[in-house]
């Protein structure tokens, strides 16, 4: 009897196992055991969380005792003892500048640009400069985290490439500027190319071509207007740094009777489309108009403390109705690097202090803006910037192990005031794993800090300083 109920009993395991093993769907990947930061709408967090990946999107996060019952896949990456989180979204950078970091520091803005960078640029910029500078761009935003970043710059089509071979998610900006560039020299070479760039890429899973008007002080209203036709007949988001140094506004102010912003509008370049950089100096007026046409900004605090600037009134924006985002803006003359996490860490800081109130922005706010606002402000939060079903599987592992990142009670505070870039461990960018344990998986990471180091000493031959 005991024989055969021990038959019965193996049996109806057998059953079971198969009739959970059909109903399991295979999938490419489950990161299980972490703290899911999801940011999604309810800001759940989720602890011993599982995320399942099907090709380049997630298709389940939940408690990983669910997803192990309904979803069975042969990698698998343990995330115990981490939190896992949506990976974090560079709003606003100019990546091949890396090989001019820290080359002229402690300057204003105007003299930085026309006494240093782009005499610089005009003796250094050309195809191979930017395929290395934006190599070594996506070793350092990789390794703090960044999935996705928005880039201006020039060569901007090599700037693709070199993005997608390391596996990043860009949108990137072919620059528009009244004065002969390092790649094109006059407005309609700068149309032509940047048309071809844009029918190049189009519909492409990782890259986002477009239009990027350096700003209003120096594009004509004729150079605006055009760039934006471009983007608006191919779908693109349009680039542009908007009301970042009060030169800016008192120029704008005596040439049009009105603000940056308000002028922008009245020839028709505002709209959901655009990406704005900065937005320092918008007034009450400004911050209403930009939320009305939907604009995205991108607030930059390294740069615009280095700079001196300003401060963009971040906190107002947003109870605005404004998505605000996150950048570094580029790593030269006013960061100098590419580390988003600390671009969180300031957001809050100087928002306190400019306010003298400790309330001003919170972790929670700084965190939102660095992933899901940050996505909203580059119009991509339907595929980006939360971890839930049907979003893109990008992701970042953060280790918990160091001493900077214990004990903790709040996961908001922790990323946003403790851990640092060195505690990304692993990052997934649209499923595919492009650094694990701190390892890169994309880039020949010894080969670019090389070639970098050549960059150092050509260009400050190029400019007599050697
Ligand atoms: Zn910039």
């Amino acid at each position: 009897m005991r024989n055969l109920a021990r038959v019965i009993l193996i049996a109806l395991f057998t059953v079971a196992c198969v009739v959970l093993a059909q109903s399991q769907q295979k999938i490419d990947l489950i990161i299980g055991g972490g703290t899911i930061v999801t940011m999604d709408a309810s800001r759940a967090i989720i602890k011993d969380g599982g995320i399942a990946v099907l090709g380049d999107s997630i298709v389940a996060v939940g408690p990983l005792k669910d997803i192990e019952q309904h979803y069975t896949s042969a990698q698998m990456i343990d995330a115990r003892g981490r939190l896992v989180l949506p990976g974090f979204i560079n709003g606003h950078t100019h990546v091949p500048m890396t090989l001019f970091r820290g080359l002229h520091d402690d300057v204003t803005l105007n003299d930085w640009l026309y006494k240093y960078i782009f005499p610089a640029e005009a003796k250094n910029v050309n195809e191979e400069f930017v395929r290395w500078g934006t190599r070594l761009a996506a070793a350092e935003q990789i390794r703090s985290g960044v999935t996705t970043f928005a880039d201006m710059y020039y060569f901007e089509d090599a700037v693709a490439e070199e993005s997608k071979a390391a596996g990043m998610r860009a949108v990137l900006g072919e620059t528009f500027i009244d004065f002969p560039a390092p790649d094109n020299k006059s407005e309609a070479e700068m149309l032509s190319y940047t048309e071809k760039f844009l029918k190049r890429w189009q519909g492409d899973p990782l890259i986002e071509a477009a239009p990027a008007p350096h700003s209003i002080y120096t594009c004509s209203k004729k150079t605006l207007q055009d760039a934006a036709a471009l983007a608006r007949r191919y779908h693109a988001p349009i680039l542009i740094h908007v009301a970042e140094m009060k030169k800016e506004w008192d120029d704008s102010e005596k040439e049009h009777a009105m603000s940056p912003v308000a002028y922008l509008n009245s020839i028709g370049v505002l709209g959901p489309d655009v990406i704005a950089a900065h937005c320092i100096f918008v007034d009450a007026a400004d911050q209403k108009l930009l939320a009305e046409k939907d604009v995205g900004c991108v607030h930059n605090p390294s740069s615009n403390m280095m700079l001196a600037s300003g401060v963009s009134p971040v906190a107002d924006l947003r109870s605005a109705g404004v998505a605000v985002g996150l950048g570094t803006d580029g790593p030269a003359g006013s960061n100098n690097d590419l580390d988003l996490m600390e671009e969180i860490d300031l957001a809050a800081k100087l928002a306190k202090i400019t306010k003298m109130n400790p309330l001003a922005l919170n972790a929670k706010a700084v965190v939102e803006m660095a992933t899901i606002d940050g996505a909203r402000a580059i119009h991509m939060e339907k595929e980006i910037g939360s971890l839930e079903a049907g979003k893109k599987a990008d992701l970042v592992l953060i280790s918990l192990d160091e001493p900077n990142a214990v004990p903790m009670y709040d996961a908001y505070a922790q990323i946003a005031y403790s851990l640092k870039a060195s505690d990304v461990e692993t990052v997934i960018i649209g499923g595919r794993v492009v650094m694990r344990d701190h390892k890169l998986l994309t880039i020949d990471e010894p080969a670019v800090l090389e070639k970098a180091r050549d960059y150092g000493e050509s260009v400050e031959k190029s400019l007599g300083m050697k």
